[in-house]
């Protein structure tokens, strides 16, 4: 077990944050760099276990936040977008576009992190619920088939899509989902340099598409889609057979499978009360459009981090209310018509004739603003 090597068992802290993934390791670093005592909690024995996502990581991110190169895989500049009769599309860019994270060891890094910062973390820990009183929440864990109570003023949901802090604050959640499902190899040969292949096709990535990355050392191989209207594993075979002779995965060892829900609602819009507030996929804070969620973890969790100190600086709950996702929600409405468009396009003669329009500017242009812009979330400092 991890944990902050005291062997005291912590009963209370100003913050407690419920959820030690990408969002919650960053909002309570922050919180606890400016003074205040922080309790990390997460369900997990390890934070490297269990991981659920690919891990590619913009421009934006890896310009904006310190993240440890150690842990991040080779650069790629390239996109290939494919018809669903595999018709391809290059689009490079100068700069180096994405990195896929060894994320395992990034949460394990990012947890030390905060760990020197002086939040105390608290493994194997599953949040249960939480009761208001006068001085603020208790939270009921449970741990080792033990209850444990942790008495707080502020509470944290960065517990993933389907928060139960969202529910127990009385928050919005998340309604609309996909889901996706990749397996991870290593070893295999690059098939034409790095590069992040997209294949759009509503047979086996109803709603989104399927993938397929390579960065000269992981290979992932992921579809995603709408849960009514596929069956992943079964989509993941047929995509899987289907690269035979383009990416030699056999040559390639497996290591893993991954896979989860994406909330694709977009950012939600009431997001903080006076007692918590949402980071991460628990606010809702994923591109609908593109379904990636870090750099949005790591931006609004740095803003949810500023409010909370602002609250315990001004000692007004009332600053809380400033943290609302109705004003981010208003900055998605393009990426929000995106998505219902490529929910929309059902069939594959379809899917075919938008792939073909994408080869023609304006829409050509468009594509490479969707892949390489510096905007994958609203800029919400
Ligand atoms: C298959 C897949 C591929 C993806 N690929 C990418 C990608 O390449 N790039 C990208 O930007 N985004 C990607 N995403 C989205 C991205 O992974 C998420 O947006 C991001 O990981 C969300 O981080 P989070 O910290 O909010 O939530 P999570 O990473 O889900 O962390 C939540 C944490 O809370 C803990 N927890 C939950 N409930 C409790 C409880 N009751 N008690 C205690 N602990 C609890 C969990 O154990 C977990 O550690 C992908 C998602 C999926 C599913």
């Amino acid at each position: 077990m991890v944990s902050d090597g005291s062997g005291r068992k912590p009963e209370s802290a100003d913050v407690v944050v419920v959820g030690a993934g990408l969002a919650g390791l960053q909002c309570a670093r922050l919180v606890a760099e400016a003074g205040l005592g922080v309790v990390l909690l997460d369900r997990k024995e390890d934070v490297g276990e269990r991981v659920h996502t690919t891990g590619i990581f913009v421009r934006k991110s890896l310009e904006d936040f310190p993240l440890p190169p150690s842990c991040l895989g080779p650069p790629v500049r390239r996109a290939v977008l494919y018809s669903p009769a595999r018709r391809a599309l290059s689009l490079a860019s100068r700069r180096d576009e994405f990195r896929v994270g060894r994320m395992a060891p990034l949460y394990r890094e990012l947890l030390g992190r905060c760990l020197e910062s002086g939040v105390r973390f608290v493994s194997g820990a599953r949040y249960c619920g939480a009761r208001r009183t006068a001085r603020g929440l208790v939270a009921e864990v449970e741990r080792e088939g033990r209850s444990l109570s942790l008495e707080t003023r502020l509470l944290v949901g960065a517990d993933g899509a389907n928060s139960r802090v969202a529910c127990d604050l009385g928050l919005d959640s998340n309604t609309e989902w996909i889901v996706g499902l990749e397996s991870v190899h290593s070893g295999v040969p690059l098939a034409e340099g790095a590069a992040l292949h997209c294949f759009l096709d509503p047979r086996i990535a109803p709603g989104y598409l399927a993938w397929v990355v390579q960065d000269g050392e992981e290979t992932h191989v992921g579809v995603g889609g709408y849960p009514d209207r596929f069956h992943p594993q079964t989509a993941l075979a047929e995509f899987t057979a289907s690269l035979d002779g383009h990416f030699a995965l056999a040559e390639g060892r497996l290591l893993e499978q991954r896979g989860g829900r994406i909330p694709v609602n977009g950012v939600l819009r009431r997001i903080g009360t006076d007692a918590g507030l949402l980071v991460g996929d628990a606010a809702g804070a994923v591109s609908p459009l593109t379904a990636g969620g870090f750099d949005a973890c790591l931006r609004l969790s740095r803003q949810a981090a500023a409010v909370i100190v602002r609250r315990f600086e001004t000692g007004d709950p009332g600053v809380l209310a400033t943290y609302s996702g109705a004003n981010l929600r208003a900055r998605f409405w393009s990426r929000r018509w995106m998505r219902a468009l490529l929910a929309g396009v059902r069939s594959r003669a379809a899917m075919e004739l938008v792939c073909g329009a994408l080869r023609f500017p304006p829409f050509r242009n468009l594509a490479w603003q969707v892949f390489f812009r510096r905007r994958s979330f609203p800029d919400v400092d």
